[in-house]
């Protein structure tokens, strides 16, 4: 086991930067973040969280396409771990724009790993990877050995930086480890998420603030964590000598529908559905009104397929082990929106 002094994570402002930075700071870390260059960063997170001005928090100017920027920053901070976090997070996204999707978390990685080999090569550097990276896949669960055949843009992106972990590792011998993310979620989300949109909505329509919410494909499956699970496991991946890479999931689907359904239970109000496709609806028993309906034009260009992932590998080597279920994850979310819906107010 590897004891952590000095980390850099990028992405900081992020959902899972922010936990992440939180969870080191409280084990005594001293943690630079970086930030975009140029504007100020989104600092919500980090202020709800009470680390936007702790004393062992240093931010950086950061431009992860920058190799040299790369090398100079990761040269000064002199890390024990690299959690590279920062990219373009969103599936929906990657179809506007792949290219800028593909630098970003692609070519980032590669600068990343290069300035780990050059200039703190015993630094353990842990890539936030994703589950998109199977694309298709043929049997579900999906583990570290599940062939790989990224379909999504998001997803190739994200294959080239797993790759890259993977190559680094044994052409260098560079601890490089790759988390291969399964979704995960908290009170942190960013709003435009379907999970927290789910449990804004159903926070402001409680509040009587709205009345409905607009959501794409309520079938769409996905094996939804909670994020303080995954960074607690993805700092267990680096404090260990060896590196690898690790599935990180709960091991349960559940379609978006039944995340809506225990978003407005925790938010009290119990929903029926009634019809079919585009013309679905989630309708509030006590009141009789429509709460959640399916906007066609929300729907993607490619949905993505069953991820499910199987983390026993990381059960028995991190001792990962996810805190919340679907309900209690829902809870937690629908539990910090309102209480913003009544600072707010
Ligand atoms: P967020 O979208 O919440 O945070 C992304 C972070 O990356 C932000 O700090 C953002 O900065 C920064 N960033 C985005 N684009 C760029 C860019 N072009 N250059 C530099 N920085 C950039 O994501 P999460 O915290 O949820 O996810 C963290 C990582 O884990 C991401 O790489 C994501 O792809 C991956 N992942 C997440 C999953 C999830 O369920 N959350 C699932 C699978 C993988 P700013 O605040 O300035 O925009």
């Amino acid at each position: 086991m590897r004891t952590i002094e000095r980390a850099l994570v990028t992405g900081i402002s992020g959902q899972d930067g922010a936990l992440l930075a939180a969870y080191l700071l409280a084990r005594g870390v001293h943690v630079t973040g970086t930030r975009r260059p140029g504007a100020a960063p989104p600092a919500w997170r980090l202020d709800e969280l009470g680390i936007a001005a702790h004393e062992r928090l240093a931010w950086a100017p950061l431009d992860p396409l920058d190799a040299d920027a790369c090398s100079a920053l990761v040269r000064t901070c002199a890390p024990d771990a690299v959690f590279h976090l920062a990219g373009q997070s969103r599936v929906a996204e990657s179809f506007r724009a792949p290219r800028a999707s593909i630098e970003a978390n692609g070519i980032s990685t590669v600068n990343l790993l290069e300035a780990v080999r050059t200039q703190a090569p015993h630094a353990h550097l842990v890539l936030a990877a994703s589950a998109e990276i199977f694309g298709v896949p043929a049997h579900a669960p999906q583990d570290e050995a599940t062939p790989l055949a990224a379909m999504t843009p998001y997803g190739c992106s994200k294959l080239l930086a797993h790759a890259a972990v993977a190559s680094w590792r044994a052409s260098f011998g560079l601890a490089a480890s790759s988390a291969i993310l399964f979704n995960h979620e908290s009170e942190l989300r960013d709003p435009a998420f379907v999970t927290r949109k789910l449990s804004r909505a159903a926070a402001r329509i409680a509040l009587g603030r709205d009345e409905d919410i607009a959501l794409g494909n309520l079938d769409a499956r996905r094996d939804f964590g909670y994020a303080r699970d995954h960074v607690a496991a993805m700092a267990a991946m680096a404090m260990r000598a060896d590196a690898g890479d690790f599935v990180l999931a709960t091991g349960k689907a559940a379609s978006i529908r039944e995340f809506a359904t225990a978003a407005f239970a925790a938010a009290g109000m119990d929903l029926d559905w009634t019809g079919a496709g585009a013309h679905e609806h989630g309708v509030e028993r006590a009141s009789g009104r429509v709460r959640v309906r399916v906007d066609a034009a929300l729907l993607r260009p490619v949905d993505a397929p069953l991820l499910v992932g199987d983390a026993a590998k990381a059960r028995r080597e991190l001792g990962f082990a996810p805190t919340l279920d679907l309900a209690g994850l829902a809870r937690h979310m629908v539990e910090a929106d309102l209480a913003r819906e009544r600072r707010a107010a």
